[in-house]
């Protein structure tokens, strides 16, 4: 059976969980997930005793080469309205709440036949593209391993005396120049006091001599999105910004430890807090230890404060992102990409974390 047959399998399956009959597909990179289709158009409806594909007229022949027998390929100029007159009555009907506009499930309700009942199932395509399957996990390890090679070849160049932005444009150039797609996001590379802003933007501003840069950056390669951040010293720092480094790689290390199936993604969160808070920078960790990364760079499942108690699982692919920021003065982020395995964890980031000088 092909890794796609099993995911329309898996989803048949948590639509059973649900008491659904069918759910409606509407996110695109959900439909890729599910059918391989890489179109800007589509949704699907799937579900035990439906397997309905529908694009429009430009994806015809992308659709059937993509998308296969196993489904009943539809061309419709209004996908929402061909979707709601092609559902067969009575049926309960999951649609991603999360995803379909207010005006959208008006039209749906509008559209449906009698007996149809619409039913919020937003989170099902979500938890299952959470757990990565081979294939998936080799995409990512190798978005990984590009996004290294290319910050190695940029650090090569230097950082004192290049602005944030020509960093940062080096790095898509050179991920790019390697094969990916391009950047899962836009590169962070950010110097001095601008990396106590999490998510600063690159500036015209040159990098100065004796300070940290935070560098964010992922590569999207196969439809599979990588995240890292590493601290980088230029030359010699001052014992403020060196205690913080330690502490933020101190924190990472730990978390890393309690990477493995079982423990909350909250649980996670609060071994990296512990550390921080133990050495009163608590106020400075302001965000989430880490997220998921799949075909998108933030994904389920969450590790923070605020996330569900479920714990993880082996297939997950997470970051684990501990930072500190000191407005004004200094910031520090250390982010490896992890697998999570049935032993343990694989961490798919493969530069240094020891404080290095550029
Ligand atoms: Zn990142
Ligand atoms: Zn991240």
């Amino acid at each position: 059976m092909t890794a796609r047959e099993d995911r329309a399998q898996a989803v048949d399956a948590a639509v059973g969980e649900r008491e659904l009959d069918a759910l409606l597909v509407s996110r695109l990179v959900d439909v890729r997930w599910l059918c391989g289709f890489t179109g800007s158009s589509a949704a699907v409806i799937v579900g035990p005793a439906d397997r309905r594909f529908v694009t429009d007229f430009r994806y015809l022949t992308q659709a059937r080469e993509q998308v296969g027998e196993g489904w009943n390929h539809e061309i419709a100029q209004k996908l929402l309205e061909q979707v709601a007159e092609g559902l067969r009555a009575p049926a309960r009907v999951g649609f991603d709440d999360t995803d379909l506009t207010v005006k959208d499930h008006a039209r749906l309700v509008e559209l449906a036949p009698e007996g149809i009942e619409l039913v919020p199932a937003g989170g099902v395509i979500a938890d299952l593209r959470a757990i990565k399957d081979a294939g998936e996990l080799e995409r990512i390890r190798a978005a990984a391993a590009l996004a290294d090679d290319a910050l190695t070849e940029v650090l090569a160049r230097g950082l004192v005396g290049r602005t944030e932005r020509e960093v940062a444009l080096d790095l898509e150039v050179a991920m790019r120049r390697r094969g990916a797609q391009g950047a899962s996001f836009a590169p962070i590379v950010a110097a001095a006091e601008h990396a106590a802003l999490p998510h600063a933007e690159p500036r015209d501003v040159s990098i100065p001599a004796d300070t940290l840069v935070v560098v964010d950056w992922g590569a999207q390669l196969d439809g599979y999105a990588s995240d890292c951040t590493r601290t980088y010293a230029t030359g010699q720092l001052d014992p403020e910004a060196r205690a913080l480094y330690d502490l933020v790689e101190r924190a990472q290390a730990q978390a890393l430890t309690a990477v493995r199936p079982g423990p909350s993604g909250k649980e996670v969160d609060a071994v990296a807090r512990d550390v921080i808070e133990g050495a009163g920078h608590g106020e400075h960790f302001g965000h989430g230890l880490g997220h998921g990364v799949g075909m998108e760079v933030h994904e389920a499942p969450r590790l923070s404060r605020q996330a569900s108690d479920d714990p993880l699982r082996a297939g997950h692919v997470v970051t684990v992102e501990p930072g500190v920021y000191v407005p004004g003065r200094v910031g520090v982020r250390i982010e490896d990409l992890v697998a999570i395995t049935a032993e343990g964890h694989d961490v798919l980031s493969s530069l240094p974390k020891a404080l290095q000088s550029v």
